[in-house]
């Protein structure tokens, strides 16, 4: 028979006398600590479904879907395979579309439908080839960041929705006519096609 060393047999002795590790739950509430790692919480105000946390999600648990008929991005969230491993929140580039929550922790379900979240972002279609660009919030959020910049790329698109309030809709159908400025356009062109549109600006 081997004796126990001492070291174990006093971290035996010590912990009969101190308090336990583990909590009682689901017996009893237990407060996860801070920064705890748990359920990731969506904002959809701040998300602009870029497609960034699909690609950096581990598991797969992010998927992006467009529908070009409905001029929808259908994105959805499966919390039944998250790992909860944060890269969704560490990459968003809102900073603010996903982060997760160190309150909720107890998600655990027998139907798993209910752990999926689905959201729709309208989509910006190329007119002329009908390829997919990005969302409307995406470019809108993208405008916001480069500031003047944005009118420098060629391949920054679509600055005519009225989000941006850079051209009301009726201004996008017109085409260019006597009178239109040079310095009141600016153009863009599609990544698929690469074909160019004229944008008037009208402040
Ligand atoms: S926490 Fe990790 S696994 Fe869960 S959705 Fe975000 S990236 Fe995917
Ligand atoms: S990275 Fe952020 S903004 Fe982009 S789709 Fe994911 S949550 Fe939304």
């Amino acid at each position: 028979m081997r004796y126990p060393k001492l070291r174990e047999l006093r971290e035996a002795v010590l912990s009969l006398v101190t308090p336990a590790y583990t909590t009682r739950f689901p017996k009893e509430p237990h407060t996860p600590f801070k920064n705890y790692r748990g359920k990731p919480i969506v904002s959809d105000a701040d998300c602009v479904g870029c497609e960034t946390c699909a690609n950096v999600c581990p598991p797969g648990a992010i998927t992006f879907r467009d529908d070009k008929e409905k001029r929808i991005r259908i994105i959805e969230r499966d919390y039944g395979k998250c790992i909860f491993c944060g890269q969704c929140e560490e990459h968003c580039i809102t900073g603010k579309g996903v982060k997760l929550s160190d309150e909720i922790y107890d998600i655990a379900q027998f139907d798993r439908t209910v752990l999926m979240e689905r959201q729709e972002k309208e989509l910006l279609i190329c007119e002329s080839c009908g390829a997919v660009i990005t969302t409307k919030e995406h470019l809108a959020f993208m405008h916001r960041k480069l500031g003047p910049r944005a009118f420098s790329s060629l391949l920054n698109l679509n600055v005519l929705n009225e989000q941006l309030r850079l051209a009301r809709a009726e201004d996008i159908k017109v085409g260019v006519r006597d009178g239109l400025k040079r310095k009141d356009m600016f153009n863009i062109v599609c990544p698929n096609c690469l074909r160019k549109i004229l944008v008037k600006i009208s402040y």
